[in-house]
């Protein structure tokens, strides 16, 4: 089944995704599972999972931490921002998840996890972004290919999507799964189909949200 992850909604304030629009190009792609992550919220995954129930829906978070982000999967509440990043990755192992490190090369993100505290968690690690479609350099995923490869740790592909057409932008083909621990390891047994979204397109959408913002204030303020 088709299995997209790293995608955020409207819940994130730098994504444009309706939770509705989210559901339906999922029906209307074959996408089968979703991993929803939000900037330091898992409010927006809840709903989707209690709206969407042919759906299956992975509770996420991308959670931003002393060091840079750090992505929990399979989560059963919402964890605090702003903590060490190793008491966040055992924070995600508390509660069963899946501790998943995003973009972790690329230069141009600056809440990106620096190598040197990647290598200090990689004991609490299970699974490296090794393709992310908003990836500022190709050369950036290669490089963590390559470090997923070299500590034998799990790739998957993530679609870091914050408006709906680039939802399917990286594809993870596996087996259908059934909690954490099993999709680790359907994981492992993964294909993965790939497209790049564009950088521009994710400024433009944080340039029409604060202008939609800018204007609905700004006609309360007349009709007040
Ligand atoms: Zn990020
Ligand atoms: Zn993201």
């Amino acid at each position: 089944m088709i299995v997209v992850l790293h995608i955020h909604s409207d819940y994130s304030a730098c994504s444009e995704s309706h939770i509705d629009k989210i559901a339906q190009y999922c029906r209307q792609h074959d996408i089968k599972a979703i991993g929803l992550t939000d900037h330091d919220t898992i409010e927006g995954a809840l709903r989707l999972q209690k709206e969407a129930l042919d759906l299956k829906v992975i509770v996420g978070e991308e959670i931003s931490t002393s060091h840079g982000e750090i992505v929990g999967l399979f989560l059963k509440e919402k964890i605090e921002p702003n903590q060490d990043l190793r008491e966040t990755c055992l924070e995600i192992k508390k509660q069963g998840g899946v501790v998943y490190v995003p973009h972790p090369f690329d230069r141009l993100k600056v809440n990106r996890i620096r190598a040197r505290h990647l290598r200090e968690i990689l004991d609490l690690v299970d699974v490296i972004e090794i393709y992310n479609s908003k990836i500022s350099l190709a050369h950036y995923n290669t490089r963590a290919k390559r470090f997923a490869d070299k500590h034998h740790k799990l790739g998957a592909v993530g679609s870091d999507s914050h408006y709906v057409a680039s939802i399917g932008a990286a594809l993870n083909i596996m087996e259908p799964f059934e909690g954490p621990q099993d999709f680790l390891e359907k994981l492992s047994r993964a294909e993965f189909k790939t497209g790049a979204s564009s950088l521009l397109s994710t400024w433009w959408v944080r340039v029409r949200k604060s202008v939609k913002s800018k204007m609905k204030s700004f006609r309360g303020e007349m009709f007040s």
